[in-house]
């Protein structure tokens, strides 16, 4: 990389391009996706070539028949000693039964492999979804929510149809040309070489056509991620749109963005129809040929009208089962594009110590949600102690380091205080204590132990038990769509009477009283979009207090809260997180008065680390 992309490189990867054929992984996905429900999809199949045999068969009961009528000229042939006695009435009832049979049959198979390849399509959705969980953060830096969303949507939505329906429509046809052929070479060998023909020659149309769809199928999907991106983000940052006064241009964006989707979509429907335009050419042109050969034959006494009329019945049937075969052939592949596109995150490497497997196995996620543990049911030591070692951290391997060898320690129960101007790295230590990115160089280790120990000295714990220890307020505090309670204890383990003790040693009980009989049901809208900043610090502060994790952390976790109530929570805080290891980073330093220490940052670095007076005042300067 230059110097000059690495001193200002581009943030956002660009989507991934894929090209030429798909890549085997694509296709062991899908059969990983089906293995579950192998034994019945097998079984689905065999019922729907059955149907289809059935089905088939009824057209040569027809020519029998039709042979029945004309026994002793010479445009007929004999028909099979079974039928030599049946009248048309006998002839009718069978082909009634065989009729019913079929559709019976063909109804089975078709709902069935519907629903299995439906059900199998969304066990690859639940697992990109596990996947996507445990996806380092660096992904998500990187990624526009609006790029993953069309991935779960457009590219899964073209997957499930596929499975859902048409996949059932392949094998049909798959399986009536098979059975054609079979039955030709019975009724008519002299037809057989033309429907091998035929079915060459769709081949070699489709052979032409199938890189060009791909592509253009690709292409599509890239086209659409960024006029979804830039949609979602419109939706979040609609307050700054309009107060910019900027409505115009972001619409004019999107218009762009979505016309060149557009122009896309139309391309790859041009290139659909001019397939579906040689695939019809080349059909009428071979029935074309199969009338000119059938006169000709039954005229030159080759063969006998019923076997003519079976044979012509079947290339009519062949030439457009194989138009239509090739046709669902080139759709499927169109729809494995979304497939490509879902195995891609698959493969994608997990967040370094993630309970989830790594790559060995594909499909894991059923182990997933057991290996969460439930906090209430831990026993941690009330504080712990802090020990960073020469700690250095870039957000990504092409952008520069954020931390810079940055040591110290902290004893249990200690509490520290950080400060540094804006930009210095604070909220980064943090992430880093959280494992969220992998150090660089150098090593965290909380009571002496870490997720990646890097000699023997260091304990090994895993990460969920690792973070199971710290709580955290963040500068900007995330509530989601819910309920009060279910923001503040999604899996239900406190009881009502705990979490209103927190709520009312968080401050929070003036609000509280304005929610009515139920405050704990009060609905809270997605990112907190009906409470104010301070509220939103005020029920993360909550959560944290439930934890009740040996080490806490807080991250200008009241710098929205009016000095009053700050100072009241100060005083329930200093109860509540009595003898807990403590890490407070505030820009406001009356917040930081009572640690017992200061870690003062600048550019990445500890400028100097200390009794909370002498840094304050050092820093104050
Ligand atoms: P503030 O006081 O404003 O909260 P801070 O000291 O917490 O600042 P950080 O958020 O740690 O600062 O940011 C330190 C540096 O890291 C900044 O230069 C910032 O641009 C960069 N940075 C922060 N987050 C990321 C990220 N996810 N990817 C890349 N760079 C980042
Ligand atoms: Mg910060």
């Amino acid at each position: 990389m230059s110097l000059d992309a690495k001193k200002n490189p581009t943030f956002l990867a660009s989507e991934q391009q894929f090209f030429g054929k798909y890549a085997a992984s694509v296709y062991y996905s899908l059969a990983k996706t089906f293995q579950p429900l192998r034994g019945r999809l097998i079984f689905s199949l065999f019922v729907g070539i059955t149907a289809r045999a059935v089905l088939l068969f009824n057209a040569n009961i027809v020519g029998f028949w039709a042979d029945s009528l004309c026994q002793g000229s010479v445009y007929c042939k004999n028909i099979p000693h079974t039928f030599a006695n049946f009248s048309s009435r006998d002839f009718l009832v069978l082909l009634f039964c065989t009729v019913c049979l079929g559709f019976l049959l063909n109804c089975f198979f078709r709902v069935t492999i519907t629903r299995y390849g439906a059900q199998s399509i969304s066990l690859l959705y639940d697992e990109v979804t596990f996947k996507i969980n445990r996806m380092p953060m660096s992904f998500f830096d990187v990624t526009p929510v609006g790029r993953i969303i069309s991935r779960f949507s457009s590219d899964y939505g073209a997957l499930f149809r596929m499975a859902g329906g048409p996949l059932g429509e392949i094998f049909s046809l798959f399986f009536d040309l098979l059975l054609i052929l079979i039955l030709i070479c019975i009724a008519s060998p002299h037809y057989a070489p033309l429907i091998v023909i035929t079915l060459i020659l769709n081949f070699f149309v489709y052979k032409a056509n199938i890189s060009r769809l791909r592509k253009e199928r690709r292409d599509l999907s890239l086209q659409r991620s960024p006029s979804i991106a830039h949609f979602s983000e419109t939706c979040q940052g609609y307050r700054t749109v309009r107060t910019y006064g900027k409505v115009a241009e972001f619409t004019r964006r999107f218009v762009n963005l979505a016309d060149l989707y557009l122009a896309q979509k139309l391309r790859a429907s041009r290139q659909g129809q001019f397939f579906a335009v040689q695939m019809n050419a080349l059909t009428a042109l071979l029935l074309l040929v199969t009338g000119l050969t059938g006169l000709y034959l039954v005229k030159s006494g080759a063969a006998s009208l019923g076997s003519i009329a079976v044979a012509f019945t079947f290339v009519t049937m062949a030439s457009s089962n194989v138009q239509q075969f090739f046709e669902s052939l080139a759709n499927l592949e169109e729809a494995l594009t979304g497939a490509e596109r879902l195995d891609n995150y698959l493969r994608l490497p997990l967040e370094l110590g993630s309970s989830f497997p790594q790559q060995q196995s594909i499909f894991s996620s059923t182990t997933s949600i057991e290996s969460v543990s439930e906090m209430k049911d831990v026993h941690h030591p009330t504080a712990v102690s802090v020990c960073i070692k020469n700690l250095s951290l870039r957000y990504r391997n092409d952008l520069p380091l954020v931390l810079n060898n940055i040591s110290f320690e902290m004893f249990p129960g200690e509490k520290m205080g950080i400060v540094g101007r804006t930009g210095s790295g604070k909220s980064t230590l943090v992430q880093a204590l959280f494992q969220l990115y992998p150090a660089e160089k150098g090593s965290i280790l909380i009571d002496g132990q870490t997720p990646f120990p890097k000699s023997e000295d260091e304990l090994q714990i895993s990460l969920d038990e690792y973070r199971g220890l710290i709580s955290y307020i963040p500068q900007e505090s995330i509530l989601f769509r819910g309920t009060l309670r279910e923001n503040i204890d999604l899996p239900k383990l406190w009881s009502e009477s705990e979490i209103l003790d927190a709520i009312h040693a968080a401050g929070l009980s003036a609000w509280l009283d304005t929610l009515g009989n139920r405050p704990l049901d009060f609905l809270i809208e997605e990112r907190g979009a009906n409470i104010s900043k301070g509220q939103k610090q005020l029920v993360s502060l909550v959560r944290c207090l439930l934890r009740q994790s040996p080490l806490v952390v807080l991250d200008e976790a009241t710098s929205s809260i009016d000095p009053h109530s700050e100072a009241l929570i100060t005083e329930s805080l200093s109860h509540f997180m009595r003898n807990r290891t403590q890490i407070i980073i505030a820009h406001r330093l009356s917040t930081l008065e009572s640690c017992h220490s200061i870690l003062w940052m600048e550019h990445g670095q500890v400028v100097m680390k200390g009794p909370s007076d002498k840094v304050l005042s050092a820093f104050k300067k």
